[in-house]
């Protein structure tokens, strides 16, 4: 007996003990792996007309045996791929595994999502997998109970496919598994799970005839019209989302779907959903963005990359178009005319859907905006901005005055002519909503955008402007002329504190500030944002630091009487105040500093060291 991998042992683990309440799910499982195969043979029959056949997929049902058995006549499996692809959970359903460490959520998860091939054990007792590979002539089947390892072994099979059969486990008390031996059940499992399915799914059921005689019948259980090839009104209600549910392996339904048929210079029907969520590997490299493109009903690329801009990898779906050549290969394929005109479409197609849902469905534009809108900004940002024109009115902001995601369209409506676009960057709304800066721009009653995504500057950068409003960092326009102020010395006081900063940052007088003495600003080209992206991607690029002083405050206006340790030390302070403001490390010496400060008087070196002398002194008169 061969060993499972230990990773797919634990999953196993799972998937057999936990209790479940949709292992029927596994039904469809099976049926999908058949289809695939299914698919996969048809494939290569379009250049080999010798693998040619009635494609399908056959259900028996043994009561006796308490057997279940799905076989296909699809590409079939040799005796390596039975010990490769079955000896190991899928890939996804690793995934699956390794994101959910909690037991109950992954049993959970797994019911709903699937883990493939694996989930038959859910219900079975012990699997065994006959197949026999296309173009060999051994057949080998494949046993497990689903718990240490299998067994493989020779085996003998008519013609090529699979054959997998269930022996079912026995009932137990409420767990009656012989409800999956109930041909009605199984019919009905096929209509819910895999009707879409494009190939004859067949039961043979048993049946009386008028003469009260027992018969074996032969029936399709599923319509086999794909989904998108039905109109509209003839789709149940939740039927475009169990497609896309079956389909693209989610459990959760879409936010929205995008159906659409097109006639003109390329004929195509497309169907697009937006996922509820992206998918656990999207921000990786392992993540396929793409279309499924289908000729007639007949797939011919799983995930085809060229039907979507990279910025909408988000979407899922199916193409399928009469116009292009079955056979054709995927290297020409990418530089198709047709397919580019149906990439054309569809972008536009989905834009436009896009806009439609800002302006008349707006909770569900912010959903999707929410999910995706990183996605969509970067669309804006990349390639030197050659489609920020296509999406900047689709860019949301949380915007400070009306605490919620606005565009920059309704940023801008009732804005004076070039009046600027006021924005702040941090990492969260709440942390932005902190800044010290804000406090003028709320007085003067200025709306101000929250950048909480790295790339937003970066896409106001390359805006450059809306509709004739430039964009304004509110930290970091550091030179904003002069300050008017009553102090006569002020511009020593800010020298003073320069000197003491220690090259550190230039220091300015700012009337942005009311409450707070100070505020870090940037001057120049680079702001603080822009350094700490640069940072975190190796470095480089440093932003020329300003720190920006409040002339009438309390402690500013205090500092004229210090010592000159304590005026070190209050300038250590506010410096440090002014990066915890904007969200940066402290320096070492903070903490001393402070501790100096708020030392009470005859704890102070200096106050101790006068009390030391005039005690001395004392000591001296005595004697
Ligand atoms: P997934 O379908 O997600 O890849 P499964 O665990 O369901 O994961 O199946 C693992 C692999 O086993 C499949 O990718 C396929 O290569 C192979 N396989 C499963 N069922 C069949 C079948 N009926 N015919 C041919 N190959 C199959």
């Amino acid at each position: 007996m061969k060993e499972f991998k230990a990773q797919s042992k634990k999953l196993l683990d799972l998937v057999v003990n936990s209790i479940y309440v949709n292992r029927e799910i596994f039904l469809r499982e099976l049926i999908s792996n058949a289809s695939d195969a299914l698919d996969k043979r048809r494939f290569m029959s379009l250049t080999d007309s010798t693998l040619a056949a009635d494609f399908g997929i056959e259900i028996k049902v043994d009561k006796d045996k308490r057997t279940l058995t799905i076989s296909d006549n699809g590409v079939g499996m040799t005796e390596k791929e039975l010990e490769d692809h079955l000896g190991v959970i899928a890939a996804s359903g690793t995934e699956v595994f390794k994101k959910e460490q909690n037991v109950k959520d992954n049993a959970e998860l797994i019911g709903q999502f699937g883990v493939g091939f694996y989930s038959a054990f859910m219900v079975a007792k012990s699997v065994t997998v006959i197949s026999k590979k296309v173009g060999e002539t051994q057949a080998h089947s494949w046993t497990s109970d689903g718990v240490e390892g299998f067994d493989i072994a020779p085996a003998t099979r008519d013609g090529a496919g699979t054959d997998v059969v269930i022996t079912l486990k026995d009932d137990d008390g409420e767990d009656k598994y012989s409800e999956f031996l109930q041909s009605y059940r199984i019919s009905k499992l096929v209509k819910k799970y895999s009707d879409y399915i494009r190939y004859p799914i067949t039961m043979m059921t048993e049946m009386y005839t008028e003469d009260r005689e027992k018969a074996d019948e032969v029936t399709i259980l599923n319509s086999m019209t794909p989904v998108w090839k039905k109109q509209k009104s003839d789709l149940g209600e939740n039927e475009l989302d169990e497609f896309y549910k079956n389909s693209f392996r989610d459990y959760r339904n879409p936010i929205h779907n995008i159906f659409t048929r097109v006639e003109g210079a390329v004929d195509y029907t497309a169907l697009l959903f937006v996922p509820a969520e992206p998918p656990f590997d999207y921000y990786t490299k392992d993540y396929k963005r793409g279309l499924s493109l289908y000729c007639n009903g007949v797939l011919i690329m799983d995930t085809c990359a060229e039907l979507l801009p990279e910025y909408l990898g988000f979407v899922r779906g199916v193409v399928d178009t009469p116009d292009l050549a079955l056979n054709i290969s995927r290297e020409t394929l990418q530089h198709d005319r047709r397919l580019k005109a149906i990439a054309n479409g569809l972008e536009k197609k989905i834009l436009s859907e896009l806009e439609k849902l800002l302006k008349n469905d707006r909770e569900k534009f912010e959903k999707i905006f929410t999910q995706f809108g990183k996605a969509i900004k970067f669309g804006a940002y990349n390639n030197y901005g050659a489609d920020k024109d296509k999406l900047k009115d689709l860019l949301m902001y949380y915007s400070d005055k009306n605490k919620k995601l606005v565009t920059y369209k309704e940023y801008t409506d009732g804005l004076a002519e070039k009046a600027p676009v006021l924005y702040a960057c941090g990492e969260t709304i709440e942390k932005i909503s902190m800044l010290p800066q804000l406090e003028v721009a709320r007085d003067k009653g200025d709306d101000v955008l929250y950048f909480v995504d790295p790339v937003d500057e970066f896409v106001a950068r390359m805006l450059e402007d809306y509709e004739g409003h430039k964009f304004n960092n509110i930290a970091s326009s550091a030179t904003d002329g002069e300050v008017k102020t009553e102090k006569p010395n002020h511009k020593d006081l800010l020298k003073r504190i320069e000197e003491k900063l220690g090259g550190k940052a230039t220091v300015t007088a700012t009337d942005k500030l009311k409450s707070y003495p100070v505020c870090l600003a940037a001057k120049g080209d680079v702001s603080l944002e822009m350094e700490r992206i640069m940072d975190a991607m190796g470095g480089g690029i440093k932003a020329e630091r300003v720190l920006q002083v409040n002339l009438d405050h309390p402690i500013i206006l205090g500092m004229e009487g210090l010592s000159d340790e304590a005026f070190a030390d209050t300038v250590t302070v506010l410096y440090n105040e002014a990066l915890i403001a904007e969200g940066y490390k402290t320096e070492p010496e903070f903490l001393a500093a402070i501790n100096r400060l708020l030392a009470p008087a005859e704890a102070k070196p200096a106050a101790k060291k006068s009390a030391a002398k005039k005690a001395d002194k004392k000591e001296n008169e005595e004697n």
